[in-house]
């Protein structure tokens, strides 16, 4: 393509009229040319704006080249100038393997035989420029698909930070509701308790009966507050994580439990546990929630029977809580984990936040949960945690 304003083409020719009478040949086609006599002063207007180098063989003959090679061989990944060798006919084979080993390896070498006609040089140096455009073409998209990469990853951040403050404004505002509706509600179940104690004989029997629906809604959402609480507790701040000895932290939640060591129902607890690496009570609040639901969840008139264990998953330890209870319909094993998420049992208490504090202590401390459940038949829940030695 003749008429090229941008890219410059650069001759080297170190004998006689040659690279007069080359720049003459190119001038016709219109390309911006200059014309050096060595490759070291070639080297010396090497810039990205080099569209093609136009060398005879003379000038790599007089091994002058290792400038100019190793401003090629510094070109950015998208650039390659291509050169033109002129050479005569008989020392072509030797160029065919020579040439780009001179010139650094970074090139793309078009041989042309000499001596040739102006149109077949006009025609090579053409090509020559067709594929340095071909190389802006890609280093423009390039530049474009930075750019838009470097903005994406900017709204990404931006985005991402805002979200985080509002959850971080959500939680401390559920926060303080949850702590500041605590006290009235205390103050709703003492004044309703007092009553049905202290007046107790004063009262019609549906007066009594309303009385006691209050005191257990006062204490219901008692339960609710706490829970919310202790949610939005292990969202808020920084956690430590420390080395803990699951075996410790079972048998302290055991101990919690009376209903676990009646003569009804009982509970397993394969040994060793090992230790894992976790925030102590974030961990202990996990086990006992799961542990709680083992034993809300049990069949009617079935003894539960409940085993805890762990096991070794490369560097990170599987603690699961096995029980013989409803087990839970493969439906309802994603959304459980969500807050407020209840499988429909009304005669069964609870707020559906345990399992999602589980999540999210597990969560927390780096780790994984999940369930495998078969309905009537019982349910296994684990947290995956990493091992701690
Ligand atoms: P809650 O126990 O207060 O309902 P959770 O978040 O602890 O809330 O549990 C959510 C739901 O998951 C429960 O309502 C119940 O349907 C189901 N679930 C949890 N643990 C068990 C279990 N061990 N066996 C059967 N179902 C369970």
């Amino acid at each position: 393509m003749a008429g090229d304003t941008s890219l410059l083409v650069l001759v080297v020719a170190p004998t006689g009229a040659d690279g007069a009478n080359i720049g003459a040949v190119l001038k016709t086609a219109k390309w911006p040319t200059r014309v050096c006599r060595t490759l070291d002063e070639a080297a010396g207007k090497f810039s990205t704006r080099v569209g093609v180098f136009v060398v005879t063989e003379e000038a790599l003959i007089r091994n002058e080249h290792l400038q100019l090679a190793s401003e090629l061989h510094a070109q950015p990944a998208w650039s390659e100038v291509p050169v033109v060798l002129l050479a005569s006919s008989a020392s072509m084979p030797h160029w065919a393997t020579e040439a780009s080993k001179s010139l650094g390896g970074r090139t793309l070498v078009t041989l042309v035989a000499r001596p040739c006609s102006a149109a077949t040089l006009v025609a090579a140096v053409d090509a020559a420029l067709q594929v340095r455009r071909r190389q802006y073409h890609l280093r423009d998209l390039l530049v474009e698909r930075e750019t838009l990469m470097a903005s994406l990853e900017e709204r990404v951040r931006e985005r991402t930070a805002k979200l985080q403050e509002l959850v971080a404004e959500l939680e401390s505002f559920s926060y303080s509701v949850s702590h500041d509706l605590r006290a009235p509600l205390r103050v709703m179940a003492g004044y309703a308790q007092v009553v049905l104690t202290d007046f107790r004989r004063t009262l019609v029997p549906e007066v009594e009966h309303y009385l006691e629906r209050i005191a257990r809604s006062a204490e219901r959402m008692d339960r609710l507050t706490q829970d919310v609480l202790a949610y939005t507790r292990l969202s808020r701040g920084d956690i430590q994580l420390d080395v803990v000895d699951l075996a410790a932290t079972v048998n302290e939640i055991i101990e919690q439990y009376p209903d676990l060591t009646s003569s009804r129902n009982s509970i397993l607890v394969r040994q060793p546990l090992g230790r894992v690496v976790a925030h102590g009570p974030s961990l202990a609040q996990a086990i006992s929630n799961l542990v709680e639901n083992a034993l809300k969840f049990g069949r009617p008139k079935v003894p539960v029977k409940i085993s805890i264990s762990a096991r070794r998953r490369g560097n990170r330890v599987r603690i699961s809580v096995k029980d013989n209870g409803v087990g839970i319909a493969p439906e309802h094993r994603r959304k459980i984990f969500q807050i407020f998420e209840r499988v429909a049992n009304h005669a069964v208490p609870g707020t559906g936040i345990g399992l999602a504090i589980v999540k999210k202590a597990a969560e927390r401390m780096g780790g994984t949960v999940g369930v495998k459940s078969r309905p009537g038949a019982g349910s296994e829940f684990w947290i995956e945690l990493a091992r701690g030695r």
